[in-house]
Formats: structure tokens, C-alpha cells, sequence
């Protein structure tokens, strides 16, 4: 399995809203690109709860200044510490550099 480890980028979706690039929520994106509608879970690998009411997380990759949305349940998207995701279970954001760099 391709792992990767990102970390969640605080404050991001507040600064940065899915509305100013014409979507209801980051998760709604998510979905649109990945053409998905149901069955989800969050996609922290280690998460210990596998089907809970998710949200768009906004995280970038460790070591590159990459940013992608990916569904992470409310846990996980307020983790401070670095966790691990697939690779396939993220989503480019639609302007993925680092809007604070
Ligand atoms: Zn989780």
C-alpha cells in the first residue's frame, strides 16, 4: 500500500473555504472529483473509527508543499501530530501550493 504522511493544516479551511472555488464543503469536493457518494471513512490508516460523520480535511504532505483534501472524521482532522493516509485517498486541492508560502 502507498502510504504517505501528512499533517492537517490548521485553520486552513476557514482561511481557505471550499465556497471560493464554487463548492459547498471541501468533503463535497472530494467527493465531485473522486466521482464518490457513499461509503466513506476516514483515511487516517490508524484511525480507530471507521465510519463516523466525516469532514474535508485540508492537509499537505510532509516534506513537500503540496497541499490535498482528503475525509478525515472530526478526530483526525484536528490532529496535531503527522498520520498516515493512501496515496489514492487524496485529492489535489484546486490550487495545491500553500497559500501561506
Ligand atoms: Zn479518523
Amino acid at each position: 500500500m502507498d502510504a504517505v504522511l501528512v499533517r492537517n493544516i490548521k485553520g486552513a479551511s476557514r482561511n481557505d473555504p471550499a465556497s471560493n472555488y464554487g463548492y459547498q464543503s471541501w468533503l463535497a469536493y472530494w467527493k465531485k472529483i473522486r466521482a464518490v457518494t457513499t461509503f466513506l471513512q476516514c483515511s487516517n490508516i490508524d484511525c480507530p473509527k471507521k465510519s463516523i460523520k466525516l469532514y474535508g480535511g485540508y492537509v499537505q504532505q510532509l516534506g513537500i508543499l503540496r497541499i490535498y483534501i482528503t475525509p478525515l472524521c472530526a478526530d483526525c482532522s484536528d490532529k496535531k501530530d503527522p498520520f498516515s493516509v493512501k496515496f489514492s485517498d487524496l485529492i489535489n486541492h484546486p490550487k495545491p501550493f500553500n497559500p501561506d508560502e
